[in-house]
């Protein structure tokens, strides 16, 4: 991928790749995900439980989604 694509799809307002990952899931996963979520578990424990289950994804790209701080639609 170059620069060039990668501003293209910034600049599509595509969500994030922690929300790419979350839309993939199955939606039981989903409603899982969001459960742990709001029972406050810690998201040390949540990426952990991702990875094992083979869904990639990085603690930077959860925190920069929890905070607001990643290329989401706002
Ligand atoms: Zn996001």
């Amino acid at each position: 991928m170059s620069l060039k694509d990668r501003f293209a799809e910034a600049a599509k307002g595509e969500p994030c790749p922690y929300q790419l990952m979350v839309n993939s899931l199955p939606v039981a996963e989903q409603e899982a995900l969001a459960k742990a979520w709001e029972q406050g578990l810690s998201q040390r424990l949540i990426l952990r439980a991702l990875r094992a289950e083979g869904y990639k994804t990085s603690n930077e790209a959860i925190m920069a989604h929890r905070t607001g701080n990643c290329r989401c639609p706002k």
